[in-house]
């Protein structure tokens, strides 16, 4: 009989892309049907993109589309993904439309052929492990974090490290990571959210705790060469399997998959591809802060100073956080003559950018990223140098795996988190003439560059080996696949 999954994804860019490419990876393994739980606001960023995967490439993914509750729980119509809430105060309400999605999803599996085999949910959806239970199915965490960070995290809580600091800025070193060489050292302030306390969610992070811990196992989006050890260690504190199949992306390879992953993007392909074709190779400066970039518009038009004196060809991804700042921006990039004194030099994609298609391309030589996770992987995959600037969540630890370990990476600097909602409070971090210097120390920086791009490119070529089928991820998929159908015939037979 054929495997069944269902993959639940977190409604949030950085969670659900990474779960549409993992739906394409099982779905392309034999006798796999994928069914992937989503809403109509985002099936209409990512439909299109399923439907050539079953049409064209043969794929048996299949959508379920559930409404989701917003006027039930309070939020404003159509706010379905986390880059669409209007604040943070609405949190509560978005995670509680979520739990909401059991009742219909269950009533699906019950009346679906063939019943579910394996359920691989994201790690805020607890509930799922009620589900799982209901089916006697196996159920997979997904986090969209590295196994390098989630490590970093538990051994810090574990030995209540940041406890024993007295302010937020002074250093300590993370415990327990006794296979990287060199010390890794962080602050309290760097911490991902979850040691912040948070009372109107903190009842959630419980739940969601407990349904991690009685987990099957987890799925990363990660390839085992990159994690420098840390997979083994995870698996070893976690006491349970933890499969990297990354980095997921690859498994885009037409250009329309690799253009329209994710969103639709605010530029034509022929316009992009046009420009990226005039550059030298390796000559241009990606910069994109990821999915949900807040930035204040006084931090933004630091940026686009910084770009402009660079006096290399940059693409900047323009993201605001609401209309207001919007207008805000784009008075100034108008006014100030912004646009046009860079017209020809610098490509602005105001919206969602193309970014895989983009970090392909052979002119481009450089990515300042927010150190996103997703973000971080695909400019590795390309083997691309790195200008750290993370802003909240697990992305410090991401910075310190970039910079200080797998050393393809330069900081800009920054040294305390933009969270959500606190923007405003942040204001300017980073100085246009910062942005210069790296975007220098990144394009050129003499031996040191060197060395860095060498790195960098190398690491890029062992990320582009995982996915094949002997490669670490691809031995990975063929064993999960294989245990899952090993649950199934077991079950089968009592
Ligand atoms: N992304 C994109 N275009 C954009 C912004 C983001 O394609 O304009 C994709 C990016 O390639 C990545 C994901 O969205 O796969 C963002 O995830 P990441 O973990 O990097 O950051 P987040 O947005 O979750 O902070």
């Amino acid at each position: 009989m054929a495997l069944h999954f269902v993959l639940v994804p977190l409604f949030a860019q950085g969670h659900m892309i990474p779960m549409i490419d993992m739906a394409k990876i099982l779905a392309k393994q034999k006798d796999v049907i994928v069914t992937l739980v989503t809403t109509p606001m985002n099936a209409s960023r990512f439909e299109d993109t399923i439907s050539r995967a079953r049409f064209e490439h043969g794929l048996q993914i299949y959508l379920l589309i559930i409404p989701f509750p917003c006027l039930q729980v309070g939020l404003p119509l159509a706010c379905e993904n986390l880059d669409t809430l209007p604040s943070r105060n609405l949190l509560r309400r978005f995670y509680n439309a979520l739990d909401m999605l059991q009742e219909p999803l269950e009533h699906y599996l019950q009346t679906h052929d063939p019943p579910p085999s394996c359920i691989i949910a994201d790690k805020c959806l607890s509930w799922t492990s009620i589900t799982a239970a209901r089916f006697k199915i196996p159920r997979l965490v997904f986090h969209g974090m590295s196994c390098f960070s989630l490590l970093s995290s538990y051994n810090i809580k574990l030995h209540n490290s940041h406890a024993f600091v007295s302010n937020d800025l002074e250093r300590f070193v993370i415990p327990g990571l006794p296979h990287i060489r060199q010390k890794i050292e962080i602050t309290r302030a760097q911490l991902p959210g979850a040691f912040v306390a948070l009372p109107d969610l903190d009842d959630y992070r419980d739940k969601m705790r407990e349904a991690e811990m009685s987990a099957d196992g987890i799925v990363m989006n990660s390839f085992e060469e990159l994690e420098k050890g840390c997979v083994e260690e995870y698996q070893r504190v976690m006491k349970k399997r933890v499969w990297c199949m990354g980095p997921v992306s690859l498994i885009n390879k037409a250009s329309l998959d690799m253009f329209e992953r994710g969103n639709k993007p605010s530029i034509e392909e022929k316009q992009c591809l046009e420009w990226l074709n005039l550059m030298e190779p390796r000559s241009v400066i990606y910069v994109c802060l990821g999915s949900l970039c807040r930035l204040v518009t006084s931090q933004l038009i630091e940026i686009g100073l910084g770009l402009e004196a660079s006096n290399r060809p940059f693409i900047w991804v323009v993201k605001n956080a609401d209309e207001n700042s919007s207008l805000e921006l784009e008075k100034w990039l108008e006014d100030e003559g912004f646009e046009r004194r860079v017209k020809g030099r610098g490509l602005l994609i105001k919206g969602w950018a193309p970014q895989i298609m983009l970090l392909s391309h052979p002119s481009v030589g450089g990515f300042l990223t927010h150190c996103g996770w997703n973000s971080t992987i695909e400019g590795v995959s390309f083997g691309i140098p790195l200008i750290t600037w993370p802003l909240f969540a697990e992305q410090f630890l991401n910075e310190k795996l970039i910079v200080e370990i797998l050393k393809v990476g330069v900081r800009i600097g920054v040294e305390v988190p933009v969270r959500f909602g606190d923007e405003k409070k942040s204001g300017v971090l980073v100085k246009r003439s910062r942005v210069v210097e790296v975007i220098e120390m990144c394009m050129e920086g003499g031996e040191e560059g060197k060395k860095r791009r060498d790195r960098a490119m190398r690491l890029g070529k062992i990320a582009r080996r995982a996915l094949d089928e002997d490669g670490s991820s691809g031995f990975n998929i063929s064993c999960l696949i294989q245990d899952i159908k090993d649950h199934q015939s077991s079950k089968g037979e009592a």
